[in-house]
């Protein structure tokens, strides 16, 4: 890709996400053997605690991500896992313990499709109970035969998180052409009709997303379903290091938009 985008600014020029997966899959998927990069593996303290393997690279540049460098550089970060290496190093970080819960977070969970669709086969054999895949939605949306792949497995939930409900907002959040908003929108539709366990989230945080978005998108999903809407996780900005340089490079005033949360920043 052409300009690979890097940190989101008031001038860098609106990209294709699904062009973006395409670079980026050429970087942290290595198909030869289903290997994926990741930066980590580790006990995260969420969800009352769950084993989590942080993935290398995104089809997306939200401004509030905090995510580390990675995202905008995964050539330089993480180190390539087998889809066997993964799921032993998920187990070998709760093994004395009594967590039975896993997932991969971090960037896109979703890129190097081999590789997820060789790992959840071993978490369905392996002793966890549980398996959770964050998701922005843009590659199941582009690729209902994915979404129905992904969803034949009974231990995985899916928690796809939603940037915007305007072309517009999504446009200025996720720096990605607006049109891309419906993918994710799409993904919801793919994963309704293949029965996937899932919820949605999204970023509606009054800072980042107007109330009138906010609402088009509680409408948008109760439309969909309305348990979907009932349940919507929404998710706040919290003024991590990586969180602000974004927003800070992407032309936002970080000291009045962390100031009410009476932070120093
Ligand atoms: S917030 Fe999630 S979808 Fe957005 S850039 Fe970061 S990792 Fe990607």
């Amino acid at each position: 890709m052409k300009n690979y985008p890097r940190m989101i600014t008031p001038s860098t020029e609106p990209y294709d996400p699904i062009q973006l997966a395409e670079a980026t899959q050429q970087i942290v998927c290595r198909p030869e053997d289903y290997a994926r990069k990741y930066t980590s593996v580790y006990i995260a303290g969420v969800y009352g605690g769950i084993a989590t393997a942080y993935a290398v690279g995104c089809p997306l540049r939200c401004t509030f991500c905090w995510v580390d460098d990675s995202r905008e550089y995964p050539e330089r970060r993480g180190r390539f896992y087998t889809p066997e290496a993964l799921v032993d190093a998920l187990w070998d970080a709760v093994r004395e313990g009594y967590i039975r819960k896993a997932r991969i977070s971090g960037a896109e969970p979703t890129l190097c499709k081999a590789h997820l669709l060789a790992v959840l086969p071993l978490i369905e054999d392996s002793l966890f109970e549980t398996f959770m895949l964050e998701t922005n939605g843009i590659l199941f949306g582009a690729d209902p035969d994915y979404a129905k792949r992904v969803a034949q497995y009974e231990k995985v939930h899916i928690r796809l998180s939603l940037k915007a409900a305007t072309p517009e907002g999504f446009q200025k959040r996720t720096g990605a052409r607006g049109e891309s908003m419906e993918l994710p929108f799409q993904a919801i539709e793919n994963l309704l009709r293949a029965k996937a366990s899932f919820h949605v989230a999204a970023m509606t945080d009054p800072r980042l997303m107007p109330q009138t978005e906010r609402e088009l998108l509680i409408t948008r999903l109760a439309d969909l379903d309305m348990m979907l809407a009932e349940n919507l996780e929404e998710e706040q900005c919290d003024p991590y290091k990586a969180t602000i340089r974004r927003l800070d490079a992407a032309g936002v005033d970080v000291k009045t938009f962390f100031s009410n949360a009476g932070l120093d920043v």
